[in-house]
């Protein structure tokens, strides 16, 4: 028999796969001995269960009545018991915390007999009809899928029908009015009455907790954040505990630690007489957590002391939920809290020092895309902007965009390519779309536990938020700020996550410190620069992996070597033909007869040994690949049409021009329809002759160059394309013929390796031939991708990707992130038949892929010697191959 059913004393953190993240902490508190309600967690597999099946597992109902009689014997109370009601909540908990999932439903049990007995145990009859009108709410909406605004609506129509402004203002009759109202809602919504069996009440819940695994938005957010979509969630029951019996009770959240800037401190908000979402919905304003130590110091004191605990216990920061019924402090909720990059290597460094975790550990709690974040630019000289407000820094970064005030014109513009920044007065679960179209969010109202600060800095979106100041108008589509400016939609403003500055205008965007750092212009005085250059150092002395660069200038070679690239594994040479150059490569194509192309070949030389001098020299004593000529060449040659038409015209206005009608001949015979399967790579250096012994010649003679002045050039060939080793042996001869008559005229000794890249299938499979010739392999893993699914790399992410993404045929574009099952094993098998063939094969990648950090850590495990990336994400993969090490 399967065990469905956990009490919280059964569990563990460890637990997250079965009990969900909530059931697995809930347990583990309970096991800590804090004061946890009492409860019991239905399984994921329950879920799995029901979804498939579309009916719970026979055993659930039974396993649910025994843990439910023991929660009913400790409490001392039935479930709805019409005198003195046990009251339950049922909470949703997947393993990981995700928008969509059903919302929590409190104060299960209550009925129109219950809530009598109710409130003469809490002697508070206000108390026990506003639990009721509570309980109809909750369960109406996500329950029973009623949208929400009817009830709100009718709870406005109160307060204004009496003349108040706050829900605590509504007395006993005004909610027992509302039960009335509520209960007429959900019979008009519905067709039927609201269930007042407590126990049919918890099993519709728990039922649509499990519905809720697959709402639109859960699948949605579970696709953006790589979750598997076969998880489940667990269901919590939980004894309810009250924080709106009076002014001495309350409920709130908090952090251990700033969860934006990671500093010590006391972070949270609390509210007074209010249950469940009301701190986080903004019903009412919150106080800040500090303020509970005038309120009820006793419970301020013990929450405290709960969340040092909790802190050296996670040993991480946490994020908890708690509620004071009438002066005892209950603990709802707690996790390893969500936070923003810059709080991720402020924490892990923290406690590094605080000695609560060693070096390695505090490798493991940050990401590569984490360090990315912190490496875009922010803004610099803020008079181009006009100030408008300031809120809270809820989400760093610098978003610059046009304002909209809903989620489905964000998704809309963003989608036509415009910038946006998503404005609301608050969000909630229906924004998430326009919050992943927006550049930066920005809200009026809420704090740093408000939703949007917690998806943003999820997401690693700028968000400003509870910038109060303004007044959000979305349904007239404006804002206005304190000194009366109007922004409406479509105007432009820039917000600052790192500050919570808004400002109308744009403006203009820096270098974030933490590239400064990098650049070596900055010393490590800022925390966050010291926090990563702790971090980063420790990854450098763990990393196995080799981190190169793909540069073809000295500028780009010199910053990608200030960013600790030690080599560059890709220097394409194509863009050393573009420009003035061109010219000089149309010569070549048009040459009529070995002396005009080797005139042609004669201009180029000296501009190529000067293109490798430069990079020789940013890059002295590290080894740089170079790859010969790859592009097809019609690259080089004007558009077919545009000459036809230039042509034509020439010639009807009879002015015909015999440079351009040889240039079109050129055009339309080298015209291919798969240009990307056409000649290029190594069939070029094959079919025209001189062009690739001109480029090695470049390279031998800017490596003596070099050499005779005092430098330490390290050149490596690399010849691209390749599919059987055949034509890697004809280019080698012709290669090393080159090379060694340079090194006799020059009087040097150039002992360049000579290689080949592994970018078509054939060439992976049949990589024990190739190492025979080659001296190093490097995976061009952009072509070895293209030419292992059969799509072209150039048009297919706009034409079908969005589509594919949305199917779930694949969770990322196989450009972005290595498709290790199929991709991936074309670079497992030539690795080890290349390394079979020859043990001292060097390996490396150059590839988009080399700056990812899953297929970082992909070509560690394989066995790669170093992986070659874009000057800007070396950081990112020294960070991730530093964790490759340790994860
Ligand atoms: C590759 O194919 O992965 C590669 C690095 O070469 P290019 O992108 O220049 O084709
Ligand atoms: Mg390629």
């Amino acid at each position: 028999m399967t065990t469905y059913v956990f009490d919280f004393a059964e569990g563990n953190k460890d637990q997250k796969d079965l009990l969900g993240g909530k059931g697995a902490n809930l347990a583990e508190m309970t096991n800590l001995g804090l004061p946890v309600p009492p409860g019991f967690t239905i399984t994921t597999e329950a879920c799995k269960a029901y979804l498939s099946t579309g009916s719970a597992p026979d055993e659930l109902a039974g396993q649910v009545c025994e843990h439910l009689a023991a929660l009913e014997k400790a409490m001392g109370k039935k479930l709805g018991d019409p005198t003195d009601p046990l009251l339950v909540s049922v909470r949703s908990g997947a393993k990981f915390s995700m928008p969509g999932m059903m919302e929590t439903v409190l104060n299960v049990g209550l009925n129109d007999e219950s809530v009598q007995g109710l409130a003469r145990q809490a002697d508070n009859e206000r108390f026990a009809q506003d639990s009721y009108r509570r309980l109809l709410q909750m369960f109406g909406k996500t329950v029973l899928d009623i949208d929400g605004e009817l009830f709100e609506s009718a709870i406005e129509d109160a307060k204004s029908a009496k003349g108040v402004q706050a829900d605590v203002d509504l007395d006993a009759d005004d909610l027992r009015g509302l039960v009335e109202k509520f209960k007429q809602i959900i019979h008009d919504q519905t067709g039927r009455d609201f269930p007042q069996d407590p126990r049919e009440q918890m099993d519709l819940a728990t039922y649509a907790v499990f519905q809720s695994w697959n709402s639109p938005r859960a699948i949605l957010y579970r696709r953006q954040e790589r979750i598997p979509a076969d998880l489940g969630t667990a269901v919590n029951i939980v004894a309810m505990v009250f924080g709106n019996l009076g002014a001495d009770s309350g409920t709130g959240v908090a952090f251990t630690r700033d969860p934006s800037t990671g500093m010590r401190g006391i972070y949270g908000d609390y509210l007074q007489n209010a249950q469940g979402e009301d701190v986080v919905a903004g019903v009412r304003n919150t106080v800040p957590l500090a303020d509970l130590e005038k309120i009820d110091k006793k419970s301020y004191d013990q929450l405290l002391e709960i969340m040092s605990t909790l802190e050296n216990h996670y040993q991480d920061l946490c994020d908890i939920e708690f509620t004071i019924e009438r002066g005892n402090l209950w603990m709802l909720q707690t996790r390893v809290g969500k936070r923003t990059a810059a709080a991720a290597f402020r924490i892990a460094t923290a406690l590094i020092d605080e000695g609560l975790i060693d070096r390695d550990e505090a490798l493991r709690r940050v990401t590569g895309d984490q360090l990315a974040q912190l490496m875009f630019p922010r803004f610099g000289d803020r008079s181009d902007g006009k100030k408008l407000t300031k809120g809270m820094n809820a989400s760093p970064g610098a978003a610059v965009g046009k304002v909209v005030f809903d989620s489905p014109t964000a998704v809309r513009m963003a989608h036509d390519g415009e910038k946006v920044i998503l404005v609301r007065r608050e969000t909630n679960p229906d924004d998430l779309n326009g919050m992943i179209a927006a550049e930066g969010i920005l809200t009026s109202r809420g704090g740093k536990t408000s939703h949007a600060a917690v998806v943003a800095r999820g997401m690693g979106k700028t968000c400003v938020c509870g910038a109060e100041e303004l007044d959000v108008d979305t349904k007239g589509k404006k804002l206005t700020a304190p000194d009366g400016t109007v922004v409406s939609e479509g105007d432009v403003i820039s917000i600052d996550g790192s500050t919570g500055d808004v400002f109308l205008g744009e403006v203009a965007v820096t270098d974030s410190p933490v590239v400064e750092y990098f650049e070596g212009t900055l010393k490590e005085e800022d925390d966050l620069v010291q926090a990563v250059d702790k971090i980063i150092t420790h990854a450098d002395g763990v990393r196995r992996l080799g981190i190169r660069t793909n540069a073809d200038n000295g500028e780009d070679a010199a910053r990608a070597r200030r960013f600790g690239a030690t080599g560059i594994g890709l220097c394409r040479t194509e863009h050393m033909f573009l420009g003035e150059r061109r010219q000089h490569v149309e010569r070549l194509i048009l040459a009529d007869g070995k002396e005009e192309r080797e005139a042609a070949l004669a201009e180029l030389l000296p501009l190529q040994r000067g293109d490798f001098v430069e990079i020789f020299e940013a890059m002295d004593g590290l080894p740089v690949t170079v790859r010969l000529l790859d592009p097809p060449l019609h690259e080089f040659l004007p558009d077919l049409t545009d000459l036809s038409v230039r042509v034509a015209i020439a010639e009807e206005q009879g002015k015909s021009n015999e440079k351009d009608r040889k240039l079109l001949d050129a055009v339309r015979r080298l015209h291919e329809q798969n240009p990307m399967l056409g000649l290029r790579g190594v069939r070029l250096g094959i079919v025209i002759p001189g062009l690739f012994a001109m480029q090695v010649r470049a390279i031998a003679e800017a490596a003596a160059e070099r050499r005779k002045a005092g430098g330490d050039p390290h050149a490596e060939i690399m010849i691209p394309l390749v599919g059987a080793v055949q034509e890697l042996e004809l280019i080698r001869d012709e290669t090393e013929k080159v090379l060694a008559t340079v090194a006799e005229e020059q009087s040097v000794e150039l002992d360049m390796s000579i290689g080949t890249m592994i970018e078509l299938p054939r060439a992976a499979l049949t990589a024990g031939q190739i190492a025979g010739a080659a001296d190093f392999f490097s995976f061009g893993t952009n072509d070895l991708t293209q030419t292992a699914w059969g799509f072209s790399r150039d048009d297919v992410e706009a034409a079908f990707f969005a589509r594919y993404l949305e199917g779930g045929i694949f969770g990322v574009s196989p450009f972005e992130s290595l498709d290790v099952e199929g991709v991936g094993r074309l670079v497992r098998i030539a690795t080890e038949e290349g390394r079979a063939a020859r043990p001292d094969l060097k390996l490396g990648i150059c590839g988009e892929h080399g700056g990812d950090p899953a297929s970082v850590h992909f070509f560690h495990e394989v066995g790669l010697d170093y992986v070659s990336c874009s000057p800007f994400r070396v950081p990112v993969a020294r960070l991730e191959g530093g964790r490759a090490a340790v994860l």
